[in-house]
């Protein structure tokens, strides 16, 4: 069985190894950092509802369709990390409503419902009314009182990343994968066209040499410096989100409420933590949060638990997304080696789509034919067509 060795330990690339240990690999993850500088520790970890129709195919465009993919995997990794681990991932089918209160959040609502219903996802248009008796927490509110449209969608749902990533950890570990923390890749050695090793340096500045017989580069935003030692170069911009965090008595909010596409939005634990979201900023790799936006978020939940500003936020952070230039997640075989795969610019949606793109590049590691093609989402697919230059 040849030997794996995945870089980068966000939940990309736990999953991965979580899937090929299950299938007798024998895996190594290395990673620079600690969870906490993930993307994949900062996420929201909102699913957005998708067609729970089972008995049809996966429908819609390559992205949709992993998604749905990506989705199903969801509820069965829940259950076998559960069993696994003993962790409760938090994953859970809340339900969400979609809000307008502007001419803008109205346009993309709408177009949301052309995709709902193009999807056939669940979705129900409501009053406001409507949208108090579902939520008696809104009634009487300012969201109430301006409110020019609304859904409701049953089956969006949320997990909480932490928990899932601990759960994967876990996991891990349990099945005999190997996690190095805090080393970073500095270097890939070649024979001919096989890489053979990778090299890394550690918190001490100790040198390592990590031999295996595949490699899985999946490092998040900061891949396209290290793909550039494998002379490919695939633009991966760092796309700063912020988090912010408050607690209220649980229950008192039930839904996941997204202003327009939701790009805006508050998510209610069942513990009564409620976070607040988010911000997407081009601020190169730096990971702080700004008063502005916290300001921002601060009054987003005001005016929907006006007491909640009342109290001082438990927490905040930010995170990094890992974007690509045509909004796609590159999912594949590296050109430049023979044994190499690739798995990044999951963009927003690294959480959801982490079963899905973990079972391709795991069925296409060992050899075995993938039951979604990966062509839209390969290193040198058409949408990327000039911003990849291999030189190797
Ligand atoms: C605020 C925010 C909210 C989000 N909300 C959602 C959501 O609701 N739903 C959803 O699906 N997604 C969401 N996302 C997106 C999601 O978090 C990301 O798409 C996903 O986490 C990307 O995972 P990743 O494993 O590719 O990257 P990361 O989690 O960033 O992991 C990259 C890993 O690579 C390692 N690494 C990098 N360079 C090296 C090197 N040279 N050597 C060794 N290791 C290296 C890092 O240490 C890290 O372990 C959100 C993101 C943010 C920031």
């Amino acid at each position: 069985m040849p030997n794996c060795c995945i870089v980068g330990g966000g939940v990309i690339g736990l999953s991965i190894a979580r899937e090929l240990a299950g299938r007798g690999r024998s895996v190594t993850v290395v990673s620079r950092d600690t969870l906490r500088k993930s993307a994949s520790w900062a996420a929201a970890g909102i699913f957005p509802a998708q067609p729970r129709d089972t008995l049809t195919d996966y429908n819609g465009t390559p992205i949709e369709r992993l998604t749905q993919y990506s989705d199903r995997l969801h509820e069965q990794w829940t259950k076998s990390l559960l069993e696994e681990t003993g962790i409760d991932n938090g994953f859970r089918r809340c339900g969400s409503l979609a809000i307008a209160t502007t001419e803008e959040t109205v346009s993309q609502i709408q177009a949301d419902e052309k995709k709902w219903e193009r999807l056939r996802v669940k979705h129900e248009s409501l009053s406001p009314t409507d949208l108090s008796d579902i939520e008696p927490a809104l009634h009487g509110t300012v969201i109430t009182r301006q409110i020019r449209r609304a859904f409701y969608l049953p089956d969006e749902t949320q997990v909480r990343p932490p928990r899932h990533l601990a759960a994967l950890r876990s996991a891990c570990l349990t099945r005999g994968v190997e996690i190095l923390d805090g080393h970073h890749v500095q270097n890939f050695e070649f024979d001919s066209s096989r890489i053979v090793a990778i090299n890394t340096k550690d918190q001490k500045s100790t040198l390592r040499s990590i031999c295996a017989d595949q490699f899985c580069v999946a490092a998040g935003a900061w891949s396209e410096q290290l793909l550039q030692k494998l002379d490919i170069n695939l633009p991966t911009k760092p796309w700063r989100g912020q988090i912010l965090l408050h607690k209220i008595d649980p229950g008192m909010l039930r839904h996941i409420i997204n202003f327009g596409s939701g790009l805006d939005y508050i998510i209610p634990r069942d513990d009564g933590h409620l976070l607040i979201g988010s911000t997407i900023e081009d601020a190169g790799f730096d990971t702080s949060t700004t008063p502005s936006s916290l300001y921002r978020l601060n009054k987003i939940a005001g005016e929907i638990l006006p007491d909640v500003i009342a109290n001082e936020p438990v927490s905040s952070w930010a995170g990094l997304r890992p974007g690509s230039p045509d909004g796609l997640p590159t999912v594949g075989r590296i050109p430049s080696a023979d044994n190499a795969w690739l798995a990044t610019g999951h963009y927003r949606s690294g959480f959801h789509l982490s079963t899905g793109t973990a079972r391709l590049v795991s069925d296409s590691m060992c050899g075995i034919p993938t039951e979604m093609q990966l062509d839209a989402f390969s290193p040198v697919r058409a949408g990327l067509r000039g911003t990849i230059c291999q030189t190797k």
